[in-house]
């Protein structure tokens, strides 16, 4: 077990949210240190979508030019393709302020276009293949952590005034704590895979729904990534049905896909991702803060859980900040302000996930028996793709 000194922040995990706290204690003089446990960003299953708050935050972090180099699409309008044709549920062109869409960027652009920016702070560092196993403690209070370099399996420990988790649904950190959050229960899991797009496609994303049914499709230039749900629990069964089976549904689903859905070779090329809607009732103990997934899991619906990661790290930094660059303790008052300004937008949305949970997926997604038959659409595997395509998520440029 290695010493590796101390810190003053010490945040874990370089998702939304411990990067953006990164950065910005660091730009306000907190010496600051964030362990991944990963070597890279490279983790292509959180989502693209950077809401209009977010990218006001960025002007504001003078990151506005960094982010306009990193490639990414725009969608200023939201619409779902049913059965019986096409619903716009959001047109973002009226939103006040200054940016009126949403910008569709692979996460590990945006997560190293943060870490390059807070490179050039001298209070900031990053630490990759740091996974943290356990907690540090002195007199009741988190005083650090012990992680493990993933690299050659070596244990050290660093010390800090504030350790704020940001190791997202699973956070090891958490437990840790014995912290137990509350989970509400969702319908549905996520079948996460790629399939070739071509130059006629529609551009920045494709929403489909039927009954049994539902696929995001997320543009990323030569490819989509394709979220497909499937009920809760469901994974096993409908693996065991075969390969087969899910191009047959999903070329049922998007008969212009029909002619690529081969490309799903086996299982192999289709993740599952495990989705949880949780709260702890408490986001504090005394000398730890949790934020952002670690807090508060968020389902996919809305694609809002990385902006509110990251809302939750502004407010932190912008609370706390100015004590732990004075070197002070951060008690727990100023940790309990934390949660307050966070609470309300938290269970806003969360009940809101609730709600369509309860009212339209799960009721959608309780017809997903194999043997279903996929949905009217023309065809299975043979069928030509439309000429037009269908309409996209919503009006989309690209950069
Ligand atoms: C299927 C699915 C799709 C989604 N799609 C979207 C979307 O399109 N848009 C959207 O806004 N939200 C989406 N979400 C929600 C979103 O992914 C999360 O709300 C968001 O990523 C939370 O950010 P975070 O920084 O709190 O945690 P995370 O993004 O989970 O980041 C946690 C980080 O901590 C690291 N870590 C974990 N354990 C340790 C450890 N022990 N030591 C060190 N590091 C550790 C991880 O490697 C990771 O980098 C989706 C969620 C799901 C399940």
């Amino acid at each position: 077990m290695t010493n590796n000194g101390r810190t003053t922040c010490l945040v874990v995990g370089g998702g939304p949210a411990g990067m953006v706290l990164g950065l910005i204690m660091a730009r306000a003089g907190v010496e600051v240190t964030v362990l991944e446990k990963h070597a890279d960003f490279l983790r292509d299953f959180r989502g693209d979508t950077v809401h209009a708050s977010t990218l006001t935050l960025l002007d504001e972090l003078g990151l506005a030019g960094r982010f306009a180099g990193v490639p990414h699409r725009t969608l200023d309008r939201m619409q779902v393709q049913l059965d019986g044709g096409t619903a716009q549920f959001a047109d973002l062109r009226r939103l006040p302020g200054a940016h009126q869409h949403i910008a569709l960027v692979p996460q590990w652009d945006f997560l190293d276009m943060l870490a390059d920016a807070a490179r050039d702070e001298p209070t900031f560092t990053l630490r990759r293949d740091a996974e943290v196993v356990g907690l540090l403690r002195d007199a009741g209070r988190v005083a650090g952590v012990r992680y493990r370099a993933r690299t050659d399996g070596t244990e050290h420990e660093i010390r800090a005034g504030l350790t704020v988790a940001c190791d997202g649904r699973h956070s090891t950190v958490r437990g840790a704590a014995g912290l137990t959050p509350r989970s509400f229960g969702v319908p549905m899991d996520v079948w996460w895979f790629r399939l070739p797009r071509r130059a006629e496609d529609p551009e920045g994303g494709v929403a489909r729904f039927s009954t049994g049914h539902f696929c995001v499709m997320i543009d990323r230039g030569d490819y989509w990534q394709c979220a497909y749900l499937i009920g809760k629990g469901t994974d096993g069964v409908l693996r065991a049905a075969g390969i087969g089976e899910l191009r047959r549904r999903f070329a049922g689903l998007l008969p212009w896909m029909a002619d690529r859905v081969g490309e799903l070779r086996s299982f192999e090329d289709v993740k599952l991702l495990d989705v949880r809607l949780d709260r702890l009732r408490r986001w504090y103990a005394p000398g730890l803060l949790l934020l952002g997934d670690a807090a508060h899991a968020m389902s996919p619906v809305g694609g809002v859980g990385i902006n509110l990661a990251i809302q939750d790290a502004v407010a932190a930094a912008r609370i706390l900040g100015p004590a732990l660059r004075s070197g002070g303790i951060v008690g727990p008052g100023l940790l309990r302000r934390v949660q307050r300004r966070r609470w309300a937008p938290t269970v806003a949305i969360q009940t809101f996930q609730r709600l369509a949970h309860r009212m339209i997926l799960g009721p959608a997604l309780t017809d997903p028996a194999p043997q279903d038959q996929a949905p009217a659409n023309p065809g299975p595997m043979a069928a030509q793709p439309t000429p037009a395509g269908p309409p996209p998520l919503g009006s989309a440029s690209r950069r």
